[in-house]
């Protein structure tokens, strides 16, 4: 943990390769950080396992694990519905992908924004990225301003005029510059999970492992994680 030099941030951490490179910049930065995992059904569940790994390598203040079954209950998406399969058509669809979550990022930032107001956080850091997931809604751009707005209007450190700061510092990166960077702060993605199927070892084929492999290889870095398939069968 460090010095605290900027005062108090909430870090979003799912315990996937964005989240984790993102509490490594906050922590780098010199916040005082706590983190927010979201158990909502995720079939994904080992990411909760590298949330808690993470939380213990980086030293956070509190690590807050926080159920919301509901989003399982709502459904509507391959990471909640046990039925669906989850794609591994391509990254570069251009469609809305199945595992799109709906209203996933305004409830968590709605709910970081509540502990943010609690403890005196003046920033929240969240992971989302526009060139990789251009397909999801609720990661572009126009509704990180959105949410900032209404961070403004809608709490009472926005009224007293000190709304919290959406971070959102992978916005605009590609997922090799992502890694290039986490890499430069010594993220340690071996504690990470990226893998939608959410098996022991991840599987190498759905999207989100391609994604990664993909960033690795274009970082020039070798991804720490084993695969189920190699990387030459990709
Ligand atoms: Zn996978």
């Amino acid at each position: 943990m460090n010095d605290e030099t900027k005062g108090r941030a909430v870090v979003i951490l799912s315990g996937g390769l964005d989240s984790a490179t993102c509490l490594g910049i906050a922590d780098s930065l010199g916040y005082g950080v706590d983190a927010l995992t979201f158990d909502y059904g995720q079939r994904h569940r080992r990411e909760i396992d590298s949330a808690n790994a993470l939380a213990e390598h980086y030293n956070v203040r509190n690590h807050r694990v926080v159920p919301l079954d509901f989003l399982h209950v709502i459904g509507g998406s391959a990471l909640t519905e046990a039925d669906w399969s989850v794609p591994r058509e391509g990254v570069n669809a251009q469609a809305i992908p199945s595992t799109y979550v709906p209203g996933r990022n305004l409830l968590f930032l709605a709910l970081a924004a509540s502990y943010a107001e609690v403890i005196g956080a003046h920033a929240i850091f969240i992971g989302v990225n526009a060139l990789d997931y251009s397909g999801y809604p609720d990661c572009r751009p126009e509704f990180i301003d959105a949410v900032s707005r209404v961070f403004q209007v809608g709490t009472k450190m926005g009224v007293e005029g000190v709304a919290p700061r959406l971070e959102t510092p992978l916005l605009s990166l590609t997922k090799a510059q992502i890694i290039q960077w986490g890499t430069s702060l010594g993220v340690p993605y071996e504690l990470t999970t990226s893998c939608y199927e959410g098996g022991a070892v991840a599987c190498g084929v759905c999207d989100s492992c391609r994604l990664r492999l993909y960033g690795f290889a274009e970082a020039g870095l070798t991804d720490p994680i084993p695969y189920q398939l190699s990387h030459s069968d990709l």
